[in-house]
């Protein structure tokens, strides 16, 4: 997943100067490298485990792990709609002076073909300074940094403020609903928790190894998919009429092209805006200003809505992604259909969206429905949308800022949204605020998520790792 902001960060970045280039690193203690081996293990094993549908395994060998660290067996449960949907959930108990914080990742990998691979991608493999491997980026370095924190602190006898879940789930890539959907509404007393912190998105943006920002995916958009369908008598090719499913979603989906959904600003999105103003200059620093005003200036907003990243930050898009109809060359078309791709601000739900698009086809043929990945027709909305986002909560904010100091001194925190389509979505949807970051360090031009070849830097992990257990431990500190 990328963020909106990227780009226009680029410019922030380069006004603030470099970050002071390399963290002060102090040399590493036994404890250290012992931290570092454990998760190197962890890597090797969920990598080495093919999870592209059965998660099973990895979700075994993990509550295994734990089991064997000294977590109580009621502590580590696996839970799930069918044998390979099990999903892990672990917990480490804190004095309750907090209410819990929920920690999630997901064990699933998008599909890899070993012909389109240089190494094997079931195969955790070192090479040139890069663990190469599917699920290396996405996820299972930042579920192997979560499950060695959980096991480091459990070891050193860390009693945190609150409790702290662990929940390692099954299908986030494959957009159904085994994993975090399914906990959520089967275990909910399980994974119940104040907020939720997923690690599902890499967050030190680096330029040739050099850290520009670390991003806190405060806000996502709800991503929701239409199909639209018109149906028509069809007949004789020689003969047409004026019945012609393929002129009639034309002419709706004309209409669509034209429409700008609202502007609108959530306090993610102006709090960005805000810091931008302070960097930026001449007319793009005017025009910021501008469409933050109340209300927003039309013509600065004309220029903003022209940069396709500026215009997808402040408005819910939809846009037609796929097209077809009729069934031969010589008789009239009998259905035309066409795909909507939309992706909406919080603060709206996907039904909402469903009948303001009804209303733009402005067309009582053109049937509006929600469609699935693989092409099913389904009855109900995606999860999530409808209220604005969390604010941030300064308990979050401030242990993330003094930590990321620490480790990549001068880089700045910077909430940001992005266009979703994770498991955020299921966790926002049930009340839990979400919040996604993880430490790994990532050049913002070799975000190889999904990719062939995906990889991470050997330090880029190794410094994920530290950063996330001193995050924890500043987090949940008694
Ligand atoms: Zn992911």
């Amino acid at each position: 997943m990328i963020t909106q902001f990227s780009r226009a960060l680029l410019g922030f970045l380069a006004a603030l100067g470099p970050a002071a280039a390399l963290a002060t690193v102090s040399p590493a203690t036994p404890a250290d490298r012992a931290a570092d081996a454990l998760a190197h293990d962890i890597y090797k094993e969920l990598v080495d485990i093919d999870t592209t549908d059965n998660v099973t395994p990895a979700a075994q060998a993990m509550a295994q792990r734990f089991r064997a660290a000294g977590f109580a067996a009621a502590d580590v449960q696996l839970a799930g709609p069918n044998e390979r949907k099990q999903n892990l959930v672990v917990r480490l108990h804190g004095t309750g002076k907090q209410r819990p914080v929920l920690l999630i990742g997901h064990l699933d990998v998008v599909a890899a073909r070993r012909e389109d691979w240089s190494t094997d991608p079931f195969k955790l493999v070192e090479q040139g300074g890069f663990f190469y491997g599917r699920g290396t980026l996405d996820m299972k370095g930042p579920d192997a940094i979560m499950v060695t924190t959980l096991i480091r602190l459990k070891q050193e006898g860390f009693q945190p403020s609150r409790d702290i879940i662990l929940a390692l789930t099954a299908d986030e890539e494959s957009g159904a609903f085994d994993g975090v959907d399914w906990l959520v509404k089967n275990r909910r007393a399980l994974i119940d928790a104040q907020l939720v912190l997923s690690g599902d998105e890499f967050s030190v943006v680096t330029e040739h190894g050099v850290p520009q920002f670390f991003r806190l995916v405060a806000s996502e958009k709800l991503y929701a998919d239409y199909q639209l369908s018109v149906t028509g008598p069809g007949g004789h090719s020689s003969q047409p009429g004026p019945d012609n499913p393929i002129y009639s979603l034309s002419r709706a989906l004309q209409r669509l092209a034209d429409y700008h959904f609202p502007f609108e600003l959530n306090n993610v999105t102006r709090a960005y805006l805000e810091r931008m103003t302070s960097i930026e200059s001449g007319e793009r620093q005017a025009d910021i200003r501008a469409v933050l005003r109340e209300p927003p200036d039309a013509q600065a907003l004309q220029r903003f809505d022209a940069d396709p990243i500026d215009r997808s930050a402040v408005r819910t898009t939809c846009v037609a992604t796929r097209l077809s109809g009729g069934h031969a060359n010589n008789a009239l078309p009998q259905r035309a259909e066409a795909v909507v791709n939309c992706r909406i601000l919080p603060g709206h739900t996907a039904e909402e969206v469903r009948q303001q698009l009804v209303r733009i086809l402005a067309d009582p043929k053109v049937a509006v429905r929600y469609i699935e990945t693989d092409g099913t027709i389904v009855e109900r909305a995606p999860a999530g949308g409808g209220f604005a986002p969390a604010p941030l909560p300064p308990q979050l904010l401030q242990p993330l800022e003094q930590v990321v100091g620490q480790m990549w001194p001068g880089t700045k925190v910077i909430p940001s949204m992005s266009e979703g389509a994770s498991d955020a979505a299921y966790t926002s949807a049930a009340g839990l605020p979400t919040f996604t970051f993880n430490g790994l360090a990532v050049d913002r031009d070799d975000d190889r998520e999904h990719g062939r070849d995906e990889r991470v830097g050997v330090t880029s992990f190794y410094r994920g790792n530290e950063f996330f257990y001193r995050f924890m431990k500043a987090f949940a500190h008694t």
